[in-house]
């Protein structure tokens, strides 16, 4: 335990020893000062916890060192007793006044001095606790902007704390003493509100909590939150009201911000696909409520993607940003009304885009089908005006399925699901036109459909990627060469496989592009191995018939091999015997001007077509593919053993290189090797793999070795 310090001011030697003398016995500390001087220093040097002061000092008087030592910032709040020898009220109230704590009277009664000063320190630390309690009070407040007041409405006089003037931005002069004093800052929406507020606790005593805003000198708008509580005396009388108020605009913008990030799409400033479904779920269980039909119109741009292709993205967003504002513009206002109880104020919200091109429109209590019928067709017509400021007018049609709620769907997933059949629906009956859902939509065909448009937009969101797999050459364990295949990974399908794609593309056109795409690709990541000083090998690409035939197809590839300065040694062209057949005249031409450029020529999936030998001959071709149908039954179906031996018989004869793909099983690879076929593809060494990977494998190149020694050992 610490000993208090008492500093004793007083000339008289023998009351300073007395002093000692009784004080210790009582646990002080004592030190002693003769004079005003000395006592001053002493107070400085010591730091005391409490100063006993006599009246009469050689140099000065008690009263005037009492009020030097109130004016050092050391001694502010040190607790003083005065020693008088006068027993008058004057000396006392003099006392008080030059700021003493307490007075005590001569001669002294020392057991009862020692009492008064364990009572005096004892309050004056209450007084500091206080005094740190309402600091940390203060500081709280002002970090919460968070002022507080009390409202005496009868004298209508108002006390506020500091950070309450600085949330207003005003002094404390300035702010009128009522409490009405803060309406002209009040915004003047809310004024009336507020107004209303302050009254009703005033005269009814009715407590309060509200939000509004205020406009404070050099801070500009800020929204309040305030709540108020009315405190009545014993009689039922309001006493006082007693408020705090809190600056919430950081609140208040942190919270939008995160709801726009959240909820609404950035580039056309529509609700999001999130917003949006929670909208839709919000309608749909409304509408299952009341007995009320709500419709769900689905909207896709035709063919926006050759938009963003020929005029460039940016054109392209403004395209979108454009259409975004005119289907706002169709949708009636009485819609609106509707939503507002789900915190809905902006009819934007029923508009909503999902993805590049898709947007959503939610009508709510809707009187019958043709309603919403009206504003597709108003929508359609919207879109279909001329865009302009984009260098030229640019034309923009739209699809639009209808599913209506609750009867096409009541929930989400279903009423979006038939809503976009309706839409693919739209788009097959000839584009720019609506179509409502019904049951008897076919579902295969317009998944192919579906399947079909969005492999459109598969090249231009990054979607489409190749992979690779090696042929080897069995006897060397060396990768000769790599075959190309293309693989779409479907943000919602996951990967969907070139035989389910290939065949739509067909189908639609699309494999022209895709080709193009495949070719540019291949020769693009050819190129980036070369320039890093890769072991390069040749790689094959797949052409459809259409691409075949495509008159583009020689003058694309001079040119992607000229751009890319890539040697035409390290293409192939797998085509099936089907596409060679076809049109044997043209066939031969365009094969000799492959030829003639130095690509490599391979027939694909050989033996499952029918091929003239004679035809054969001429051309110009370098390798056979054995279809992988007859490698994988050689061992188990004579018939297929035979039919592959004699291929490769054939291949032989012909002088060209034979290859059997799909080999899965070393046996398969055996029989393969002793009919004399040199190279081969398949499961067993390597499936199809991304670039990466492919790369590495280029790089190490001893694992297929590895898988050489493997198959001997079962050949021996
Ligand atoms: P394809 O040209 O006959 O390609 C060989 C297919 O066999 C590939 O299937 C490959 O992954 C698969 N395969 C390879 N080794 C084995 C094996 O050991 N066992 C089995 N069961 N299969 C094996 P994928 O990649 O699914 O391609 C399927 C077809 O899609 C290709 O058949 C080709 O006709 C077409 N295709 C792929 N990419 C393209 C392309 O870029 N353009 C065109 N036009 N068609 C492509
Ligand atoms: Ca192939
Ligand atoms: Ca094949």
């Amino acid at each position: 335990m610490t000993f208090k310090k008492i500093l004793l001011i007083d000339d008289d030697l023998v009351l300073q020893a007395i002093a000692q003398d009784h004080l210790t016995r009582d646990g002080f500390n004592v030190v002693c000062a003769s004079d005003a001087a000395t006592g001053i220093q002493a107070v400085i040097d010591e730091k005391p916890d409490l100063v006993l002061l006599d009246v009469v000092l050689p140099d000065s008087d008690g009263y005037k060192v009492c009020q030097e030592l109130r004016a050092l910032p050391i001694s502010v709040h040190l607790p003083i007793i005065m020693l008088t020898g006068l027993d008058d009220s004057h000396s006392i109230v003099q006392a008080y006044d030059y700021g003493a704590t307490d007075f005590f009277v001569k001669p002294i009664n020392w057991k009862l001095l020692g009492y008064r000063i364990h009572y005096v320190l004892r309050a004056n630390r209450t007084l500091e606790q206080l005094a740190h309690s309402e600091a940390a009070l203060a500081n709280a407040q002002r970090l919460a902007h968070l002022g507080s007041w009390e409202w005496y409405p009868h004298e209508d006089r108002t006390e506020r704390s500091d950070e309450y003037y600085r949330i207003y931005g005003a002094d404390a002069s300035l702010l009128a003493s009522s409490m009405f004093a803060i309406l002209p800052q009040v915004h003047v929406e809310d004024q009336e509100r507020v107004r209303k507020a302050l009254e009703e606790a005033k005269n009814a005593g009715h407590s309060y909590q509200q939000e509004f805003r205020i406009s404070a000198p050099r801070r500009g708008m800020r929204v309040l939150h305030e709540q108020a509580r009315v405190f009545r005396k014993p009689t039922g009388q309001i006493d006082y009201i007693e408020g705090i108020t809190q600056d919430i605009t950081e609140l208040v913008d942190a919270q939008k911000r995160i709801r726009s990030l959240a909820y609404y799409d950035n580039l056309t400033g529509l609700a999001n696909r999130q917003l949006f479904r929670e909208l839709l779920q919000h309608e749909l269980q409304r509408a299952l409520r009341q007995g009320s039909q709500c419709a769900l119109l689905f909207i896709d741009l035709d063919r926006f993607k050759r938009i963003n292709d020929t005029l460039g993205q940016q054109a392209g967003d403004l395209v979108l940003q454009t259409i975004g504002v005119r289907i706002n513009s169709c949708i009636r206002s009485c819609d609106v009304a509707a939503l507002h109880h789900h915190e809905i104020n902006n009819k934007s919200e029923q508009v909503a885009r999902l993805g590049s091109d898709e947007f959503t429109v939610i009508l709510t209590d809707i009187t019958q089908p043709e309603d919403a019928a009206q504003v597709a067709q108003r929508i359609l017509e919207a879109i279909a005006q001329p865009i302009e400021g984009l260098g030229q007018d640019v034309i923009v049609s739209a699809s639009i399925g209808i599913a209506l709620g609750p009867q096409d769907g009541t929930d989400v997933e279903s009423i979006i699901k038939n809503a976009d059949l309706a839409m693919y629906a739209a788009k097959d009956t000839g584009r720019n036109t609506y179509r409502f859902f019904d049951r008897t939509m076919n579902e295969a065909v317009l998944d192919k459909f579906r399947l079909e448009n969005d492999l459109r937009k598969a090249i231009e969101q990054n979607q489409l990627e190749l992979y690779f797999q090696p042929k080897i050459n069995p006897l060397s364990g060396e990768i000769v060469g790599a075959e190309v295949l293309l693989r779409w990974k479907h943000p919602q399908r996951g990967m969907v496989s070139p035989m389910t794609f290939i065949p739509v593309a067909e189908e639609s056109g699309f494999i022209i592009e895709l080709g193009a795409w495949v070719l540019k690709r291949a020769c693009e990541i050819n190129r980036e191995w070369q320039d890093k000083g890769m072991p390069i090998v040749p790689l094959a690409i797949n052409l459809s018939a259409a691409n075949f035939t495509h008159p583009n197809l020689l003058p694309d590839i001079r040119r992607t091999l000229e751009d890319l300065e890539l040697s035409p040694n390290f293409l192939v062209i797998e085509l099936t015997e089907g596409i060679l057949m076809k049109d044997v005249q043209e066939t031969v031409e365009t094969l000799n001007a492959l030829k003639r450029m130095g690509i490599y020529l391979s027939v694909d999936d050989f033996g499952t077509g029918y091929s003239s030998l004679s035809y054969l001959k001429r051309f110009p071709l370098d390798e056979l593919k054995i279809d992988k149908g007859f490698v994988q039954d050689i061992i188990n179906d004579p018939n297929d053993a035979a039919i592959t031996a004699a291929i490769i018989g054939l291949a032989q004869n012909l002088k060209l290189n034979v290859v059997a793909e799909g080999v899965e099983t070393t046996e398969q690879a055996d029989f393969l090797l002793r009919r004399g076929c040199n190279t081969m593809q398949g499961y067993l060494f390597a499936k199809p793999m991304p670039q990466g990977d492919f790369e590495n494998l280029l790089l190490s190149g001893m694992d297929m070795r590895d898988m050489q020694a493997a198959i001997f050992m079962v050949d021996c």
